[in-house]
């Protein structure tokens, strides 16, 4: 196996501290919270006690001033397990970040020390029902007041979104404008005329949190538009090699973990006196699977390595999103099979896995998008 290079030691001292605290606290309650439709709350403030959230914000602002490799290995400790990961993500890796380059000094200070600790929670509202691959088509307006604007339309499918205490909505300042009239602020679910909706039923992630939400007329100051009006597309770009990376990390760790489950489960399990591992089929077909999960992750360590140096290209992080949650795709339907009618039952991991895998070729921008981004360098 290619032994990964990008990890120190208190990196690997931090993966064993995230791993211990997924066993004792989370892992024995997945079952429960899917049943439940959502986690404990109190788990988010758990996750900031323990320095999980928001990593990479500076010590200032209440996070814990670190590199993008603390990040990487919270997606995967806990990718695997129902998705959490990518919630914790989203509101740590993606959301915070937009507060950290485009607040004020004053709404930096107020909410991301709030969020480092799990007190208040981060989504970002990007898509609309009438679409989410064309953002430029967004519906949703900010339309300019005394002091502000007024934010009217509504946005659906949104991660975070039935606890969240602030959004970063994407919103139009001048509907005539395409890509140029948009712009980002930060609401918080005070303000009046902001309203969530009921929490989507998912077919799967089934713990994970995904709302609607609605603005009626919600003021919104000027002090809470991000940066510039009507450059929001462009702040958008900036940071978008880097959350798809993240969510190549996170399929590249799940089939990590699905071929961790079946290679365990094939060993014990036997059917006409031998274990299923040692049947040829078993033994080929998961070294097939292990060698792409192997090139996989070469390829997403590369990228991050270059996420590091500031210096992952658009068209790199869409080859791996795409690949890498395609790949993810495959390995858990493939490990589903070889545990026959229990990998069929909802108790088992890997049933978890194969259903929660789909939405990852759908979100972040769909597999689709990808293609057509990489198809642009040709
Ligand atoms: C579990 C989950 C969580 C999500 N979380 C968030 C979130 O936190 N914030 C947020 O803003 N959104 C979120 N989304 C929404 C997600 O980003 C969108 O669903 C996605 O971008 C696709 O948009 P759409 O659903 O409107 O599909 P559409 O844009 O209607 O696309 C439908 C189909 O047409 C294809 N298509 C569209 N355009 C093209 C094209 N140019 N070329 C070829 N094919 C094309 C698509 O690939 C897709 O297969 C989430 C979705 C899910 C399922």
């Amino acid at each position: 196996m290619i032994a990964r290079t990008l990890f120190q030691p208190e990196h690997e001292q931090f993966r064993g501290m995230v791993r211990s605290f997924a066993q004792k606290e989370i892992v024995p309650n997945l079952l429960r919270w899917d049943e439940a439709g959502g986690i404990d709350r109190k788990l988010w403030n758990r996750c900031g006690e323990l320095g999980i959230l928001c990593p990479a914000i500076p010590a200032e602002y209440g996070g814990a001033g670190a590199d993008r490799l603390f990040s990487m290995i919270v997606l995967e400790e806990l990718a695997p397990l129902g998705g959490l990961g990518i919630s914790l993500a989203l509101h740590s890796d993606i959301v915070a970040p937009y507060l950290l380059s485009f607040a004020t000094e004053e709404l930096k200070h107020r909410y991301l020390p709030a969020m480092a600790a799990g007190r208040t929670i981060g989504a970002l509202a990007m898509s609309e029902p009438g679409g989410g691959s064309d953002l430029k088509a967004i519906r949703t307006t900010a339309r300019r007041v005394a002091g502000g604007y007024r934010l009217n339309g509504s946005k659906i499918f949104i991660s975070n979104g039935g606890e969240c205490g602030l959004a970063v909505v994407v919103a139009k300042t001048d509907p005539d404008a395409a890509a140029k009239g948009i712009s980002l602020f930060v609401v918080d679910a005070a303000m009046p005329g902001f309203e969530k909706g009921r929490r989507l039923g998912k077919i799967g992630l089934k713990a994970q949190d995904t709302a609607e939400l609605f603005f009626n007329d919600v003021f919104v100051p000027d002090g809470h538009r991000l940066g510039e009006e009507n450059q929001g597309f462009g702040y958008l770009m900036r940071e978008l090699p880097w959350e798809r990376l993240q969510l190549a990390i996170a399929a590249v760790a799940s089939c990590e973990a699905a071929l961790a489950l079946t290679i365990g489960y094939t060993r014990e399990r036997r059917a006409f006196s031998q274990p299923i591992l040692d049947f040829q089929n078993t033994r080929f077909k998961l070294a097939e699977l292990k060698s792409e999960t192997q090139i996989a992750q070469v390829f997403v360590d590369r990228c991050m390595q270059l996420v590091l140096e500031n210096a992952l290209d658009p068209t790199s992080a869409a080859m791996a999103k795409y690949w890498c949650t395609d790949l993810q795709c495959k390995v858990v339907d493939e490990c589903l099979q070889f545990h026959g009618g229990y990998g069929y039952m909802q108790e088992y991991a890997i049933a978890r896995a194969f259903i929660d895998a789909r939405a990852q070729r759908i979100y972040g921008g769909t597999n689709e998008i990808m293609k057509d981004i990489i198809s642009r360098s040709l």
